[in-house]
């Protein structure tokens, strides 16, 4: 039984960092022109009412995306500008707080071209309704079923290049071995594809075991992007983490300066960390 609900926490730090990472990727993807197929394994329900009961009972995503709207002037790094588009076409209340958020399956369908497609999964049943409600106006295919299982059998895909988000809430302990495992199993399928993978990083280091199967696995070239609080929690999620997979070239460079403007207390209160938990 699936209890988590991203509502509760849409906008939050976790999404800047994850959403922006998956806009950045596929842009750079763009440069080529030849089509890419883009799964969500776990896609959530598209669009979030950040003024609804469920957003304000948390106010996550006021130490997230609105703290971000809000100091969207100094920015330094261009790369925010195509989210920020968004963002205000999203919400037409001025220059105020944001109403609206987008969620992956929403930000994948804004930014793919004729020819790209896009794929999401969803299991929780009134999340995969809502999201094919959506879907039908976004020319997203819907499929509400198990995400890990379906990516896999989707592999490799008719088009020539692949963008896949593997983003599970982790209620489920397995989950981060089914994702350790999905991604080997994926890779081993489709070697070129791009693959993100989001993780929370736990103040008890319970994401631990699905860093260290992927260090000592077969996946090559896989980026390790961190934020953390600077001032956490005694327990629970002190952190958001992305693992890229054969990220385009140069993008470490400009994810990092994306993630730069994130850091003190005026923006999101983060750290900001980026290795190669595996070269090339
Ligand atoms: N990717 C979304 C975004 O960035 O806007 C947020 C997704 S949320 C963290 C995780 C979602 O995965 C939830 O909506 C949950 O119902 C769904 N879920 C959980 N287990 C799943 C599974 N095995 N297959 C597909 N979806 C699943």
């Amino acid at each position: 039984m699936l209890s988590y609900l991203h509502a509760f926490h849409a906008g939050n730090f976790a999404d800047v960092q994850k959403h922006a990472a998956l806009i950045l990727v596929l842009a750079m993807m763009q440069a080529k022109k030849s089509a890419i197929a883009c799964f969500d394994t776990h896609a959530g329900s598209a669009l979030y009412d950040l003024a609804g009961d469920r957003a304000r009972k948390t106010a996550e995503s006021d130490l997230g995306v609105q703290r971000l709207w809000s100091e969207r002037q100094s920015l330094q790094s261009p790369d925010w500008q195509s989210m920020l588009s968004v963002l205000q076409a999203h919400n037409r209340n001025g220059g105020g707080p944001l109403e609206d958020y987008p969620g992956s399956p929403a930000w994948l369908a804004h930014f793919s071209r004729p020819g790209d497609s896009v794929t999401a999964f969803e299991l929780h049943p009134s999340e995969g309704r809502a999201l094919e409600k959506w879907a039908t106006r976004a020319g997203v295919r819907v499929r509400c079923e198990d995400g890990l299982k379906g990516l896999l059998r989707s592999l490799p895909p008719a088009q020539p290049r692949l963008l896949t988000l593997i983003d599970p809430s982790y209620e489920i302990k397995n989950d981060y071995r089914a994702v350790a495992d999905t991604l080997v199993k994926a890779w081993q399928k489709c070697r070129h594809g791009v693959y993100l993978v989001w993780y929370p990083v736990m103040a008890n280091g319970l994401e631990q075991p699905l860093l260290d199967t992927l260090a000592e696995g077969p996946v090559r070239k896989i980026l390790r992007s961190e934020v953390r609080l600077e001032s956490p929690p005694e327990r629970g999620m002190v952190g958001s983490g992305m693992l890229v997979v054969n990220p385009p070239w140069g993008f470490d460079q400009r994810f990092a300066a994306m993630l730069d403007d994130l850091k003190g207390p005026r923006r999101l209160g983060l750290s900001a960390s980026m290795d190669w938990l595996v070269p090339e």
